[in-house]
């Protein structure tokens, strides 16, 4: 990535380093921070150059109102190393460009692609050893805007703060899921945030998976508000179906979130000859498809885990397990992701990014 930026970035280094006290070959996923962080505040209708800064608590005033109005935006990505110390990023423009999206929607203000990508170049240089590189382990990256501005008037925030912190993580393994398809509860509604990565989208599946898990669930399907009948995400990622060999997956609304990983599943499948269709699924299809055994995978996306394969899912009061598949969609879609990720094999799409 070539600079764009017309002043160098300024960093504030940290005195010591706390990398000598990290069990790099038991990272758990985003709990780990490095030494640095990169903070950029808006003030005055305008945004100030971002700086890196050591890695630590925030002052707000009480006030502040993503306290009491919840204005907060994030993004979720990762880099990565390979064999030669070689960095990458994968499709961060994409990311950047749903912040923004996220932004207009929560009446916040939108961050320039340069300070993003520049910024974010800067501060994983500066952590460069961090990034772990065993073998699924990455550099998990978090993004997040939020309401510095104060005054408990519920209209929104005349300043934000934008900041990049750095999670070394290890390999996410989410074992064999069990989901439950869930009919009370909904994630979004028509003409709501879902699309949007906005925090309370999050505190409100909560409640709902906490109900899912007492009865054995690890995560919630969600389906469509208005009838329960569509499904729409799983947990927080989005969903594929395979029915015989078609893999089905959801069409993007206002009440679901257009994940990039959901982007490059369809467009390698697309590549593969797998047939794709990108259309509403029912519940009732699924559950005949269960029985007629024709239903052959069901796995969510996202840049967390990759793919995560639902192994077993339940509706109403029954459980239905899908088979255990020598050559599934699932693990031929995963590789050939991380491969590109990793910088293991040629990238004809050109989502890979070297530093
Ligand atoms: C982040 C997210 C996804 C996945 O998006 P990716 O860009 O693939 O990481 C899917 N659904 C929801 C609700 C999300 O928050």
């Amino acid at each position: 990535m070539k600079s764009t930026l017309k002043t160098a970035i300024a960093i504030h280094k940290a005195s010591t380093s706390k990398i000598d006290k990290v069990d790099f070959d038991n990272l758990a996923f985003g709990s780990t921070f490095t030494d640095h962080m990169l903070v950029c505040d808006y003030k005055n209708g305008a945004w100030e150059s971002p700086t890196i800064v050591p890695y630590g608590p925030l002052s707000l005033d009480p006030s502040a109102k993503i306290f009491h109005y919840g204005q907060s935006i994030f993004e979720g990505m990762k880099a990565y190393k390979d064999n030669n110390n070689d960095i990458f990023l994968f499709r961060p423009s994409d990311n950047h460009k749903r912040l923004n999206i996220s932004a207009s929607r929560m009446s916040m203000p939108e961050f320039p692609e340069e300070y993003f990508l520049e910024g974010l170049k800067a501060l994983l240089k500066l952590e460069e050893k961090w990034i772990p590189q065993t073998d699924g382990s990455a550099m998990y990256i978090r993004p997040f805007m939020f309401a510095s501005g104060e005054g408990f008037h519920a209209s929104p925030a005349d300043a934000y703060k934008f900041l990049i912190c750095l999670a070394p993580s290890g390999a996410y393994f989410s074992g064999k899921v069990k989901v439950r398809i869930e009919e009370t509860y909904s994630r979004s509604a028509n003409g709501g945030v879902g699309f949007a990565k906005t925090g309370g989208n999050y505190a409100g599946q909560f409640h709902p998976t906490q109900l899912a898990k007492q009865k054995g669930y690890s995560q919630v399907i969600w389906t469509d508000d208005n009838t329960h009948e569509n499904i729409e995400e799983a947990g927080a990622m989005n969903i594929f179906i395979r029915i015989g060999d078609t893999l089905v997956t959801a069409p993007t609304s206002d009440r679901i979130l257009d994940g990039i990983t959901r982007r490059s599943v369809l467009k390698i499948a697309e590549t593969e000859g797998i047939k794709t269709e990108i259309r509403n699924i029912t519940v009732t299809e699924v559950v005949e498809a269960a029985k007629k055994g024709t239903l052959k995978e069901m796995f969510g996306a996202g840049t967390a885990a990759v793919i995560s394969p639902i192994a077993t899912f339940g509706f109403r009061e029954s459980d239905y397990d899908l088979p255990e598949l020598e050559n599934s969609y699932a693990t031929m879609l995963k590789k050939r992701i991380t491969d590109i990720q990793y910088n293991r094999t040629e990238d004809n799409f050109g989502w890979r990014v070297k530093l």
